[in-house]
């Protein structure tokens, strides 16, 4: 996950909120200010809760990652809680924040809008991922590198027009830090408790072993929109919204399939929405009271009960 509550320490995860040109005469101060406040104020309240994955699937990435894992746990049982499981193994595309039904709908739709644009930029030719290596965040987040090469522009392509898709729905996503493509095995801010412990950051000398090894390639073929905060999958991987299948694998049937899913789903709550709206209206309560009492609903020639009432 890339952000869990207890992980946004810094203000890395302001979006890039597109900006005016606010001249400094007299008459447009107070629109600056206008603007500054509510740029503080986007700043603030921005706490991405959604983002665009890469599902890491070649077993020999996630078994290589495993046994750096258990190589680190080895030698201090105490990180067992900040590993990441390796069903939820991912590169974070993008993040953003969406707080409604409608926004997370918005970033549906900019997510099949995107992928005309992935799709461009590969031009027919597959992106493989080579992961090399491990790094830190500020001792914070270990991760294993992405390899250098041409793939990383790419990458960069990639997540720098998935950032204009999703803003130019008026979704606030990104970051103003850069986007440095990584694939995290262990974060300290998963295990709070550590840092009583005395545990502050995560040493060189745990992943020492690791420092050359080839983990393997990741083809990209699927990005997920997926929750930061719902649920996680059985298989350990993020609730997911919607996805987008790249390359010759896909066929256009597995879009189609989640479009299509996605239009019943949408379909059915909606329908949910009108019932539940009509059961709070205070006229069909009264109505519904009136009837019970006046016991003329009826279930299977007795008259109704409130249980019923509740079932409907
Ligand atoms: O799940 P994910 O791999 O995105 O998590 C990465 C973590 O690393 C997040 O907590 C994020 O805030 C942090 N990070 C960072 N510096 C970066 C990119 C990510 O500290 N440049």
């Amino acid at each position: 996950m890339p952000f869990a509550a207890v992980d946004i320490q810094d203000d890395g995860g302001v979006p890039d909120v597109p900006q005016g040109n606010p001249k400094r005469s007299k008459e447009n101060r107070g629109d600056r200010n206008d603007h500054v406040k509510k740029r503080k104020k986007a700043k603030k309240d921005y706490q991405p809760n959604y983002f665009l994955s890469i599902p890491i699937t070649n077993k020999k990435i996630t078994a290589g990652v495993k046994v750096l894992q258990n190589s680190i746990l080895r030698q201090d049982k105490r990180l067992a809680k900040a590993m990441v499981g390796d069903g939820s193994l991912h590169i974070t595309l993008l993040v953003m924040q969406l707080l409604s039904e409608d926004e997370v709908n918005t970033g549906t739709h900019a997510l099949l809008e995107l992928k005309p644009f992935v799709e461009e930029i590969l031009e027919g030719r597959r992106l493989t991922l080579p992961f090399h290596g491990i790094d830190t965040f500020q001792g914070q987040v270990g991760f294993v590198k992405l390899a250098d090469g041409d793939h990383v522009s790419a990458l960069l392509e990639i997540a720098e027009t998935a950032k204009r898709t999703f803003q130019e729905k008026g979704i606030l996503a990104g970051e103003s830090r850069t986007f440095r493509p990584h694939l995290t095995f262990m974060k300290l801010s998963k295990a709070p408790m550590l840092w009583k412990k005395g545990v502050r950051k995560i040493e060189p000398g745990l992943y020492e072993q690791f420092i050359d090894h080839r983990f393997g390639e990741e083809i990209l073929y699927q990005i997920d929109l997926c929750s930061m905060l719902k649920k996680k999958q059985s298989n350990g991987y993020y609730h997911c919204e919607s996805s987008i299948v790249l390359g010759k694998k896909s066929v256009g049937t597995q879009d189609l399939i989640n479009e299509a899913l996605h239009r019943e789903r949408m379909a059915l709550k909606s329908k949910v929405k009108q019932i539940k709206e009509l059961l709070l209206k205070p006229e069909t309560q009264a109505r519904i009271r009136k009837e019970l009492f006046e016991g003329r609903v009826f279930n299977n020639g007795n008259p109704i009960s409130s249980a019923d009432v509740i079932m409907v």
